[in-house]
């Protein structure tokens, strides 16, 4: 068995930046791809990374913001072709994620909503968003087999929605999202703002054990998900930097509500008692706002592991 964590975009926040992808990572468990977030770009950033979409096994989605979950028609899309096996398809992609909130969040002053898009199911989840990617390029999966060899387009995918972990007062039990020989993936409910369901996503193999907190503030159900693992991949912003350029007030009260401060992360990683930061999900996005010395100085603040500013291509073999 071996383990490998890539990230193949670091880049937090829908509007693209120059110099850095959206937010994507791939961990390789003996040799099966799994995908964990679709942000911009990320497809390329998979094939320039050497991985095989013949063995991308399944996509977690941490929450259904577009910059988690824009370019999940293209992973699933481009590659239909090589979902091949010898004599039939390969097994459909999994794709994991968030299932339906139960209620549309309402918002209140200054933020609110002046148009509700889709009404008549204004929050979709992930089976939801799957089934509606199929039906939007019906044109492709049904036109395209009459004038290529294609694989069987009803074994493409399959999604999943994940039971929303419940928060009391107490930290959450972990949901056991699948587990099989060699992989168990858990989740829990974070904190996104308003982004209700948002996860964190566990995973443990045979060498190692890797979290991904998705976007959250500091949190306590991340911090027992996270508890003894080997890595911690972590998204953070730099609330300062977003104040200094304008963000404050509301809009800032707001920003916190949303996201960990690069300054609060090591104690994060601290109370988990992991070995290892690695930081990601970057905002503000523009490498050139901040350094990724500056990132990893300040994100280790507080933690006596090894923290490491994550970048586009990061590659890291795990073993214990
Ligand atoms: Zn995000």
């Amino acid at each position: 068995m071996t383990t490998e964590l890539i990230l193949l975009g670091t880049a937090g926040a829908p509007m693209p930046v120059a110099g850095r992808g959206g937010i994507s990572s791939a961990l390789v468990v003996d040799k099966r791809v799994f995908v964990i977030d679709c942000g911009r770009g990320s497809p390329s950033a998979f094939i320039d990374a050497g991985l095989d979409f013949a063995r991308l096994d399944a996509v977690f989605l941490t929450h259904l913001h577009a910059d988690h979950t824009g370019d999940l028609p293209g992973m699933l899309l481009y590659p239909w072709g090589v979902r091949r096996g010898d004599h039939r398809p390969l097994p459909p992609i999994r794709v994991y994620g968030p299932s339906r909130p139960d209620a549309l969040p309402m918002g209140d002053p200054p933020f609110e909503r002046a148009t509700t898009i889709h009404p008549e199911q204004p929050t979709p989840g992930t089976t939801d968003l799957v089934e509606k990617i199929l039906a939007a390029y019906a044109y492709h999966l049904n036109v395209m087999p009459l004038d290529a060899n294609m694989p069987d387009a009803g074994e493409l995918v399959r999604a999943i929605d994940i039971p929303t972990p419940t928060s009391s007062g107490r930290a959450q039990l972990p949901v056991t999202v699948f587990e099989d020989a060699g992989l168990r993936v858990s989740a829990v409910a974070v904190t996104h703002g308003h982004a209700v369901p948002a996860l964190a996503y566990r995973f443990d193999t045979a060498d190692c054990c890797v979290v991904f907190s998705g976007d959250t503030t500091a949190n306590d159900n991340l911090i027992s998900l996270a508890t003894g693992a080997d890595v911690l991949v972590h998204s953070v912003a730099d609330l300062g930097y977003l104040k200094r350029h304008g963000i404050t007030g509301a809009a800032l009260e707001r920003m916190a509500g949303l996201h960990t401060d690069v300054t609060e992360v090591g104690g994060v990683a601290r109370r988990a008692g992991v070995r290892e930061l690695i930081l990601t999900h970057y905002l503000p996005a523009e490498p050139e706002a901040i350094p990724n010395r500056e990132w990893a100085k300040r994100g280790a603040k507080g933690f006596d592991g090894r923290t490491i500013a994550g970048s586009d291509g990061l590659r890291r073999a795990l073993v214990r």
